[in-house]
C-alpha cells in the first residue's frame, strides 16, 4: 500500500475501492508529483486511515488526501471526516461522478472540503494538476513542520512521564513532547489505538510505539546500547560523568578496550548545569549537555564503547578478573575497573514533598522542565551553585524565581561570579534563613509551607514547581564487603586507605595503593565519589585521566 522512501515523506494519499481508478489516480498523480511526494494508495476507507494512522505514527507529513465518494461501509465523506481526525491540516478532496455533486457540496461543511472533482478527469493537466497545484500551495504555506524525532505523549502532572522526557534529553535523543489531553496528543492516542489510561506513551522515529517503557526499553528503541559487545575488556569504567567519560577518552585512546556503563544518562550532574563557567578552555562557559555530547563523541572515535540504562549492582573479584554485574543479572568481565559513580542527589525529607516528586517537584532537572515554567512562580531550594545556576536558567522563562537558602548568606556557598549575576537578575529574588516545611498539592505541585530558620509563624505560598538542589550523596551500598568506604559511603583509595601505616585487611600485593587505587587491587575511584574529592568538573576529569595512567602500571605489574 505504502511506498518506503525516507527521503520523501511527505505524502499524497488516495483511497479509491475500483482498483482500476485507484490505479489510474495513483498513476497520474506520481507523473507529476512522483519526483517530490510518496503517493500511496488505498482501496477503502478502512485502509486508508490505517495507512494515515502508520504515517502519523512515524511523523510523516500527509499533505493531500483524496477520497473517492461512493465506496462501501466507509463512504468518501465518512472516511475524509476521519481523516481529519489524523491529519487536520492535510488538504480534503472527495472525487464524485456527477450524479453526485450534491453530496460533495453538502460535505464542504461537514467536513470542510477543499475542492471536489468530477471523474473523469481527463486531461489531467486541465482539470486534476491545476487544483492540487493550488491545494498543494496553499499547504505548504501553513504550519506543519516535520516530526521526525521520537514523540513522547503524556501527562503533565506525571511523575514517569517527567522521567522519560529527563533520560531522552538527557541522552541528547531529540523528541516532541505532547500532552495526552491536547488535539494532537489525543490524535497521536488514537493513531496508536490507545485511550491513554497508561501513559506515557513514546512513538520511536521509525513508528513503533512503547507504553510506559521502561529506560532499558527506551534506550533500545532510540538507537542506545544496552549491552556489551564483549565478555571481557582491558577496563570497564561505571559511570558516565565528567570522571567516566575522562577515563573512557583516555583508555581507549591508549589502546585498552574499554567499556564505559552508565545507569542513566552520559554527562552526570554536569550534564545537567545549564552553563559551567570555570572549566578550563571554555572562557564563555559551556553548557554540560555540548561538553556531554562533545566528550561522548571523543570517547566513541577512540573506539570506547558506551552501555546506557545499565546499572552495575555488584562487584565480583576471582583471581585478577573483575566482574561486573548488572540490575538484569547479567554481567562483563576485565583486567581492571574505574568507580567513577560520582554522587546523586539529596532527598529533601519535607511531609507531603514525596508523592509530588516528578509532579511540580523536581530533583536537578531544572533544564527539561524549564520550558514548562513559562508565566509562573517558581521555588528553588538550595544554596549552592547548581541552585544558583538553576536560578539563572529558570528566570529565563518563569514569572519569578524564588531561592530558597537555609543558611543567612548566598555568599557563604556560592561562587563570587553566580551570586553577582543572581543579583543582576530582578525576577530573581533571594530568601535566605528560608526552608521548606510542607508541600501540598492534589495530584500536583499546589503549595509550599516556609519558615524562617531563626523561628516565627509558617508561611504559605502558592507554588507550581518546586526544584530542590540540596547536596549529593554517593550511592555505593552495592560496594558493601567489597570496597572500602568512608561513613558517607565515599570510596577511599591511596592513602586513605592506610591508617597507622597499616594496609587495609586483604591487601595482597607487596606494593602499597596506587594513589586512586581503591583496597581492590585493579580497582580504581575517580571523581566526586572518591573520598575527599574536589567535586568539580575539571578535577573529576583530571581523576578520570591519571586513573587510566594508574590502570596501566597495573596491568604492567600483573604476572
Ligand atoms: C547542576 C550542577 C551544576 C554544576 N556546576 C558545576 C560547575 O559550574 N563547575 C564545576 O566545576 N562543577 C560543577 N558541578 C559539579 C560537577 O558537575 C561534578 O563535580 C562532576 O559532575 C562530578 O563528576 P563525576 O564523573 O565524578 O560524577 P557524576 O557527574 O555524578 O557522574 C556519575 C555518573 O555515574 C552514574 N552512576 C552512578 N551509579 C551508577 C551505577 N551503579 N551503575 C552505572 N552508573 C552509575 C550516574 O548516573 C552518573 O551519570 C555542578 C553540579 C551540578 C549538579
Amino acid at each position: 500500500m505504502s511506498e518506503p522512501d525516507g527521503s520523501r515523506r511527505t505524502a499524497l494519499l488516495t483511497v479509491d475501492d475500483d482498483p482500476g481508478v485507484s490505479r489510474a489516480v495513483a498513476r497520474d498523480l506520481r507523473r507529476r508529483y512522483g519526483a517530490r511526494y510518496r503517493v500511496v494508495r488505498a482501496e477503502s476507507g478502512q485502509d486508508g486511515l490505517d495507512a494515515l494512522r502508520e504515517m502519523k505514527l512515524r511523523g510523516d507529513l500527509v499533505a493531500v488526501v483524496l477520497a473517492d465518494y461512493r465506496m462501501p461501509r466507509m463512504n468518501g465523506i465518512e472516511f475524509l471526516e476521519r481523516a481529519m481526525d489524523v491529519y487536520p491540516g492535510a488538504r480534503r478532496v472527495l472525487l464524485t461522478a456527477y450524479a453526485d455533486t450534491g453530496a460533495a457540496i453538502d460535505a464542504i461543511n461537514v467536513v470542510d472540503l477543499d475542492h471536489y472533482l468530477l471523474k473523469p478527469w481527463d486531461p489531467p493537466e486541465e482539470k486534476l494538476y491545476p487544483v492540487l497545484d493550488d491545494l498543494l500551495e496553499s499547504w505548504h504555506c501553513s504550519d506543519h513542520r516535520p516530526v521526525p524525532e521520537t514523540k513522547v505523549v503524556g501527562h503533565r502532572w506525571s511523575a514517569r512521564s517527567s522521567g522519560v522526557r529527563e533520560f531522552l534529553a538527557r541522552n541528547q535523543v531529540p523528541y516532541r513532547w505532547y500532552l495526552s489531553d491536547q488535539p494532537e496528543g489525543r490524535r497521536l492516542l488514537t493513531a496508536a489505538g490507545q485511550d491513554g489510561l497508561r501513559l506515557p506513551l513514546v512513538i520511536a522515529p521509525g513508528g513503533e510505539v512503547l507504553v510506559e517503557p521502561s529506560d532499558q526499553d527506551l534506550a533500545a528503541r532510540v538507537g542506545l546500547s544496552t549491552t556489551p559487545a564483549e565478555d571481557f575488556y582491558d577496563l570497564v569504567v561505571i559511570g558516565a560523568g565528567p570522571a567516566g567519560l575522562g577515563a573512557a577518552v583516555y583508555g581507549a585512546s591508549e589502546g585498552l578496550r574499554t567499556v564505559l556503563v552508565e545507569r542513566t544518562a552520559t554527562g552526570g550532574q554536569a550534564g545537567q548545569s545549564a552553563r559551567i563557567e570555570n572549566y578550563l578552555g571554555f572562557p564563555d562557559g559551556v553548557s554540560g549537555a555540548q561538553l556531554t555530547d562533545r566528550a561522548r563523541r571523543q570517547a566513541t572515535r577512540f573506539g570506547a564503547e558506551m552501555l546506557t540504562a545499565c546499572e552495575v549492582t555488584a562487584l565480583e573479584v576471582d583471581g585478577p578478573a573483575r566482574t561486573v554485574r548488572f540490575a538484569d543479572g547479567s554481567a562483563v568481565a576485565a583486567q581492571s575497573v574505574i568507580l567513577t559513580t560520582g554522587v546523586a542527589y539529596r532527598q529533601l525529607d519535607v511531609p507531603g514533598l514525596a508523592d509530588l516528586t516528578g509532579r511540580g517537584v523536581y530533583y536537578g532537572s531544572a533544564l527539561t522542565e524549564a520550558a514548562g515554567c513559562e508565566d509562573l512562580d517558581v521555588y528553588i531550594v538550595g544554596g549552592a551553585n547548581s541552585a544558583g545556576q538553576a536560578a539563572v536558567h529558570l528566570s529565563k522563562h518563569a514569572k519569578s524565581v524564588t531561592l530558597l537558602v537555609r543558611g543567612d548568606s548566598l555568599e557563604a556557598s556560592m561562587s563570587h561570579y553566580l551570586v553577582q549575576q543572581i543579583a543582576g537578575i530582578p525576577s530573581i529574588r533571594v530568601r535566605t534563613g528560608t526552608q521548606v516545611t510542607g508541600a501540598q498539592g492534589d495530584g500536583h505541585l499546589e503549595g509550599l509551607a516556609l519558615r524562617e530558620t531563626a523561628g516565627g509563624g509558617t508561611e504559605l505560598v502558592d507554588a507550581q514547581r518546586l526544584f530542590v538542589f540540596i547536596g549529593a550523596a554517593p550511592r555505593t551500598d552495592w560496594l558493601d564487603g567489597t570496597v572500602l568506604r568512608d561513613d558517607h559511603g565515599f570510596v577511599l583509595t591511596g592513602p586513605d586507605l592506610t591508617t597507622e601505616g597499616r594496609l587495609p585487611a586483604g591487601w595482597e600485593p607487596d606494593r602499597l595503593p596506587y594513589h586512586l587505587e581503591t583496597s581492590v587491587p585493579g580497582v580504581f575511584a575517580a571523581g566526586d565519589v572518591r573520598a575527599e574529592s574536589a567535586k568539580r568538573v575539571a578535577s573529576a576529569v583530571g581523576e578520570g585521566a591519571m586513573a587510566v595512567m594508574l590502570v596501566h602500571r597495573y596491568l604492567e605489574g600483573l604476572p
